[in-house]
């Protein structure tokens, strides 16, 4: 027996982020039919995209009371997916063709950044976020959600909620890695986090740790001001880097074994180097400092569980639920498929399992990441998973799975960043999809610079 639309629940839901997660989900909720309240401690939104030059005042992020500056990006970031892939489907993210605009295949950060603000226009998202206003406390009142949110005069307010959807980003929070002698070790530290760019780092030594989009990015940049820099990873594929060329003061190294009180750093293959500075690309900690669910979920090396398809934990579901842990990936398709999912289950036009099928199917994960070898700490990679886990949301949805053109243009750009690290934002092979890409956005757009593909 199928379910009409009056007797689909109208839930009260707070979304807390307005983030490309959280106006994502705002929009799909309130489609949904749901009453939608989007929490935002920021002025604006697009979270992670959303320039800040200013830095925080611990380099390395360790201070719990450090004043929170949310965003990560540094100046010269370009996006490491073509245009094609960072778009939402009803919104695909094609130039405007404006003057101001960004109109490259893997434009820079302000590009998506304005994406993000334009989305939230062109669906009414905005009326729906109380900037400036951030939740300190979300928990379980006798089955709904007490959330206390504070405001920037310092006034806080406490609000009954049926659901809670977290799009709190996981990018702010930094991971380090742990060296052997760095309390003696005299030079400094900074994490990734507080880089934006390169001139602090003018004619000296610099080691960074690390083999992610942002390490290399942040790698070469430096690598134009510095004396040296030393990439230490325990990625094989660092190797990968032997592919960039033009930069002769830009070494590769295995793992740091040790730092001492000389200022040497020794590399797990015995060489030596002198440093000033240890730059940590160690990657983002999850973190819900405001979530409170009498333990049931836990953050353990990195993993947030135990979650259902990385969305809700099988005893909260569908109160509780995260949008965004997935790593890697297309992800604001993911965080459209994920929202559309949540919304329709919290309406309870779409079934959930019991919830001792959503533990097996959580258990059954754990189990075959051990069996594989994968570290706790990579749960929410999707690893190689990641189309077919899409999919899965798409088939629950009853929407269309990930195009072809998409997948494709996604396995093609994994491929050129091997073959071509240092230049896969400029050269490239897949035209052909791109232009396939361009054929799908033009059919459903309505005219040459509203980018919607609502008809
Ligand atoms: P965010 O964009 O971080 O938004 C979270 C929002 O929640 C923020 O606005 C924050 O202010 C708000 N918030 C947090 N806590 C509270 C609270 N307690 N109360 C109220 N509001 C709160 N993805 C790609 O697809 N392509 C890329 O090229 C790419 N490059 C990246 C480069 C870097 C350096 C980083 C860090 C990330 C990159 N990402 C990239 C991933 C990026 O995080 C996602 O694109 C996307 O921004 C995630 O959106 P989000 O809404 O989950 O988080």
């Amino acid at each position: 027996m199928s379910l009409t639309i009056s007797e689909f629940k109208v839930r009260n839901v707070a979304v807390i982020g307005a983030g490309a997660c959280g106006l994502c989900a705002a929009k799909e909720l309130r489609r949904e039919g749901h009453k939608v309240v989007v929490f935002e401690r920021q002025g604006q939104a697009g979270g992670a995209w959303m320039y800040n030059p200013t830095v925080e005042a611990d380099p390395l992020g360790s201070d719990p009371s450090r004043t929170i500056v949310h965003s990560s990006i540094y100046a010269s970031l370009r996006t490491n997916l073509p245009r094609e892939l960072m778009g939402f489907r009803d919104y695909p993210f094609v130039s405007t063709g404006q003057p101001y605009s960004d109109p490259r295949r893997f434009p820079g950060h302000r590009e998506v950044f304005l994406y993000i603000k334009d989305y939230a226009t062109a669906f009414g998202l905005t009326e729906l976020v109380r900037f400036e206003t951030e939740v300190v406390y979300a928990g379980l009142v006798n089955g709904k959600w007490r959330v206390r949110s504070r405001m920037a005069n310092g006034v806080t307010v406490d609000e009954i909620f049926d659901a809670v959807v977290v799009c709190n980003g996981h990018g702010t929070e930094p991971r380090t890695a742990e060296i052997p002698g760095i309390d003696a070790w005299p030079g400094k530290q900074i994490h990734s986090h507080n880089y934006r760019i390169p001139d602090p780092f003018r004619d000296l030594v610099v080691i960074l740790i690390g083999f992610g989009s942002s390490a290399l990015d942040i790698s070469m940049d430096i690598a134009q001001v510095a004396k040296e820099v030393h990439i230490a990873s325990r990625s094989a594929k660092v190797g990968v880097l032997g592919n960039v060329s033009g930069y002769d003061n830009l070494k590769l190294h295995p793992m740091i074994e040790s730092v001492h009180k000389d200022g040497s750093v020794i590399f797990n293959d015995g060489s030596v180097v002198l440093a000033d500075v240890i730059l940590h690309c160690t990657g983002y900690k999850y973190h819900f400092p405001f979530l409170d669910t009498n333990g049931i979920v836990t953050v353990e090396d990195n993993c947030v569980g135990p979650l259902y398809k990385h969305t809700f934990p099988p005893a909260l579901a569908p109160w509780l639920s995260f949008v965004g842990l997935p790593l890697m990936g297309i992800g604001f398709l993911l965080y459209e498929f994920q929202s559309k999912w949540i919304a329709g289950v919290l309406s309870g036009r779409i079934g959930l399992p019991s919830e001792e099928e959503m533990m097996r199917d959580v258990e059954a994960l754990y189990l075959l990441l051990e069996a594989s070898g994968i570290p706790k700490r990579y749960t929410h990679g999707t690893g190689h998973y990641r189309i077919e886990y899409m999919d899965w949301f798409a088939g629950e949805c009853g929407i269309p799975a990930v195009e072809e053109w998409r997948k494709e243009i996604y396995y093609a750009t994994k491929k050129n960043y091997l073959v071509r690290p240092h230049a896969f934002r400029d050269e490239w092979e897949d035209e052909d999809l791109a232009l396939k890409a361009h054929e799908d956005f033009t059919k459903c757009r309505s005219n040459g610079v509203d980018r919607s593909c609502i008809s």
